[in-house]
């Protein structure tokens, strides 16, 4: 049973679905992790990232003490030093000379802070966020249809709805939670339908009536079709347009100029796909559209995003239980940073750069003079700013931009040439922390304070449960230092997260009348206890409301943010949709990139998981069958993919669940864990002219088996340091670690000494060594007294073995060389089974378990969890386990 005493109430810091967290501190000093079950985003449930929570939070790794030029220093040399390099800077170039990067990993209070410190402080709009790459178009067409960055509906309506589509988002892997409650709302509602828009046959479409595989960018085509379908239909709601909408016409007209045949063209849909959607659109009064990354992430996201507006304006389908269009926000605090005016074209609590009224109030509020009057560069042109040589200074918090920004490469090369690079992160080496003259070590999840705001405008606390070790301080902290010693000791005077909440919420409430959504006055005035004890509310929370969780919506009865109050439907046309899907001869392929179920944006939480690496732990490319065949790429393969831009060595998966001519390839290694896999490298900077967000999912590449001599997989106990091989991938698994590589000569070539220098294997002993050149391969181990040091496996071709297996051998006791003999032998036998590639993270069950369960009579996925455990806890593999069944049955 849970002592309450020693739980304390948390939220999750990955998704957007911002799910409560209990963390249960035991006697032992470790912790228990479970869902909050009175946390309305999540009701108790939790993925499987959020169940292994508990094994992110060690202290390997961590950067603990300020460092100036790779040597160590105090806060104080650190803090004053940027201060007065700041000071300089402003003076000699101008406050537009500075640049701050942060992250929608960071609280509200950081981002508070951050954005008072440059626009308040330094005089500057130059702050930008790695939100910008996430959900940047969703914002631009929020701001043109509502007037401001507002999501109408709730969570809640995912299980009030008819109808759910999900378009551009692959939710059962990126927002495991609401994947779970829209599989639990069909089971209450056996009525609902839900379609899923995606060039990929994701895991999401294991509950999908209908799978729309659409060509990259075809949604404007498939909305504007819907718009002109919903305009000849009952469905359109004239009284609701007239009331409260402006520019329909126009949306209207546009969406008729596109003929069925170039939707069709566009789309890649059949005609009868067409229809089924539309008539499902048109017949369901309940509609939810869900969007994320697959429509912001696009040269023209923005306008997908107010194709999809359009449609619910038309048909009134808006703000009421069970309807709405609502964009999924990739990370915790994504929403917390456009909320506190985290990007570079916002100012603080939804209030506009732009508008002299807004900068008046946050001028007159924050006390300065300083306050930009234009907007400041958003992520690409900043990062092309400080390559220009126009940034002399750059403050990167909690992100890696280096493996995550567009054109990864020419960021490195910018990042590296500025005169001052800070970083604050947790982590002791980053690709990005690597090149920073100054780094400020930050605390991390569990050792930190504040708020955060999920995708349906809950706001959260996030509470420590941890202390900060060594001289790590939180954010927040970093920046008010800096603030205070550049001489605005009153503006920066916060003594907790409490002080920056209070003021963030009565700047919220700031001559604000109800003509600004975003109001949290109600917290202006709470002591530091309330603050403590906040329960999950949403906004807008006023002065005088209880704040609560009462699933509120916007818009129903209008009540836009415009100056007239009323919706604008934007004319959307098709125009740049050609150009993204046009490929050259050269560069054939479409390269679409994303998450994966177990990993987190560049690894630097979640590779300290082994449970987590187990279910993918190495990057590959996702190809089509056919595309294989033709290329004469074989399952596992490892394969080059380039451009212009670059080159990336990643495994091959061979699949029928992407479209011919496309590539799938996942955003999350990184120099630390691969030798060449940051795809971004790959991605131009192709951005959408709206909302600037990059263009992550249409890059065209090349694809080809690379030229290599062995393959290797070893396990080993000790982390491998300076690898410098032509491939290789690490991964953490229960008893060290697991490295998949490739070398330039043939398994003929190896030897024992050769191997243990490459891999940097550290033993002194001999090892027992097996050659098979005939089949070249060999195989080899070194122990250490009864314990397994590292084995190595290698192969002219890709090795078939049970990665599981062999991991598991690390832990074993090996003392007679009959044992040992097991181990190079790397095959299990009948006393050991291999439970094959792990599916089901939190229960550690692996392929060959679900297989045995299905021959033995599990034909579903209950029975499955029934038997083996797989499934029972989190329920991320689901889908997963269903397309194991029916593979199974088809063979
Ligand atoms: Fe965390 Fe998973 Fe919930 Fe997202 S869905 S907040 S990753 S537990």
């Amino acid at each position: 049973m849970t002592d309450m005493e020693n739980v304390t109430r948390t939220t999750c810091p990955y998704c957007g679905v911002g799910c409560g967290v209990l963390i249960e501190k035991l006697t032992d000093g470790s912790v228990r992790v479970k869902g909050d079950p009175d946390h309305p985003a999540n009701y108790g449930r939790l993925c499987s990232k959020g169940t292994a929570l508990a094994d992110t939070i060690g202290l390997e790794d961590r950067l603990l003490y300020p460092q100036i030029n790779g040597k160590r220093a105090s806060w104080d040399e650190a803090l004053d030093s940027i201060a007065s390099r700041f000071r300089q800077i402003i003076a000699e170039d101008g406050p537009d000379a500075i640049a701050f990067y942060v992250s929608g990993q960071i609280l509200t209070e950081d981002y508070y802070a951050a954005n008072k410190l440059m626009k308040g402080a330094i005089g500057s709009a130059n702050i930008d966020t790695n939100s910008r790459l996430c959900m940047a178009s969703s914002v631009a067409g929020h701001k043109r249809a509502f007037g401001a960055d507002t999501v109408p509906g709730c969570y809640e309506d995912l299980e009030l709805a008819d109808l759910i589509i999900l378009t551009g988002t692959n939710l059962a892997w990126c927002h495991p939670v609401l994947y779970q409650r829209i599989v639990q709302a069909r089971k209450g509602n056996p009525d609902l339908k839900v379609i899923l828009i995606d060039p990929r046959r994701t895991m999401t479409a294991d509950i999908a009536d209908l799978h729309l595989p659409i060509s990259p960018d075809g949604d404007i085509a498939l909305f504007l079709g819907l718009l002109a379908e919903i305009s000849k239909s009952g469905c359109y709601n004239g009284d609701y347009v007239e009331a409260y909408t402006c520019g329909m016409q126009d949306a209207v007209s546009e969406a008729n100029a596109l003929s069925w045949d170039e939707i069709q063209s566009q789309t890649g849909l059949s005609s009868q796909e067409l229809r089924r959607f539309y008539d499902l659109f048109i017949n369901s009064e309940k509609t939810v559209t869900v969007y994320s990354q697959g429509v912001n992430q696009s040269r023209v996201g923005s306008n997908k995003v107010n194709a999809i507006i359009n449609c619910h304006l038309a048909t009134g389908r808006i703000g009421r239980p069970g309807m709405g269009p609502f964009s999924v926000t990739g990370q915790p605090n994504a929403m917390g940073g456009r909320e506190v005016g985290g990007l570079a074209n916002m100012l603080a609590c939804h209030m506009d750069i732009e508008n002299e009224a807004h900068r008046q109030i946050v001028g007159d509020f924050w006390q300065s003079e300083a306050l930009p009057t234009k907007p400041g560069l958003k992520a690409i042109d900043l990062f092309q700013a400080v390559a220009d040589g126009k940034i002399k200074a750059l403050w990167i918090m909690s992100t890696n931009p280096v493996v995550s920004m567009p054109d990864a490469n020419a960021v490195r090369a910018a990042i590296q040439s500025c005169p001052l690079v800070i970083v604050s992160d947790v982590q002791a080496h980053t690709d990005t922390l690597d090149l920073a003259h100054i780094k400020l070590p930050a605390a991390a999840w569990g050792e930190k304070d504040g708020t955060v705001t999920n995708s349906e405008r809950c706001i959260s606390r996030q509470r420590a449960f941890l202390p900060a070790p060594g001289e790590a301080r939180a954010d927040w902290w970093h920046m008010a230092e800096v603030g205070r010693r550049m001489g605005l000791e009153a503006q920066f005077d916060w003594q907790n997260p409490a002080d920056i909440f209070r003021e963030y919420a009565a700047l919220s409430a700031e001559h604000n009348d109800g003509t600004r959504d975003f109001d949290i006055g109600a917290w202006q005035d709470r002591d530091d206890e309330a603050y403590a004890s906040m329960e999950p509310f949403q906004w807008p929370a006023r002065a005088g409301d209880v704040p609560s969780h009462t699933n509120q919506r916007f818009f129903a009865t209008g009540g836009f943010f415009t100056p007239g109050r009323k919706a604008r439907a934007i004319a959307v046309t098709t125009d740049g949709v050609s150009q993204a899907q046009s490929t050259s001869p050269d560069h054939a392929f479409i390269l679409n990139t994303g998450r994966v179920r177990d990993h987190w944006h560049t690894m630097t939480r979640t590779a300290r998981s082994a449970r987590l690496s187990a279910h993918l732990s190495e990057p590959y490319c996702e190809i089509h069958i056919d595309d294989a065949k033709r290329l004469e790429i074989g399952d596992n393969d490892l394969v080059w993919i380039e451009n212009g831009l670059g080159r990336v060595t990643v495994r091959a998966m061979i699949s029928d669940r992407i479209k011919s001519g496309h590539l799938f390839v996942p955003m999350h290694w990184t120099d630390q864990y691969s030798a060449n896999a940051r795809i971004d490298q790959l991605v131009p900077s192709v951005k959408d002219p709206v909302s600037g967000q990059p263009a992550s999912k249409s890059a065209h590449v090349r694809i080809s088996r690379a030229r290599i001599g062995s393959y290797g997989f070893a396990v080993l106990r000790d982390k491998p340091q300076a690898l410098s091989l032509p491939y290789w991938t690490l991964a953490r698994s229960k008893d060290g670690w697991r490295l998949e590589f490739a070398l330039e000569e043939a398994p003929a070539a190896a030897t024992p000494e050769s191997i243990k220098a490459a891999l940097a294997i550290d033993c002194a002993n001999e090892p027992l060594a097996f050659f098979d050149l005939g089949k070249h391969r060999c195989r080899m181990a070194w122990f250490d007294g009864d314990k397994l040091v590292a084995s190595v496996f290698l192969a002219s071709e890709p090795l078939t073995l049970s990665r599981e297996f062999v991991s598991s051998q690390l832990g074993g006791i090996w003392s007679g060389i009959a044992q040992r003999a097991q181990v190079i032998a790397g095959v299990p036998g009948k006393e050991t089974p291999d439970k094959g590639k792990i599916i089901c993270a939190c229960m550690n069950v692996g392929l060959h378990e679900i297989a045995a369960a299905k021959s033995k009579g599990c034909c579903s996925v209950d029975a499955i969890g029934k038997a083996t455990g797989a499934g029972t806890n989190c329920g991320s593999c689901k889908p997963e386990i269903a397309e194991i069944l029916h593979d199974v049955a088809a063979e």
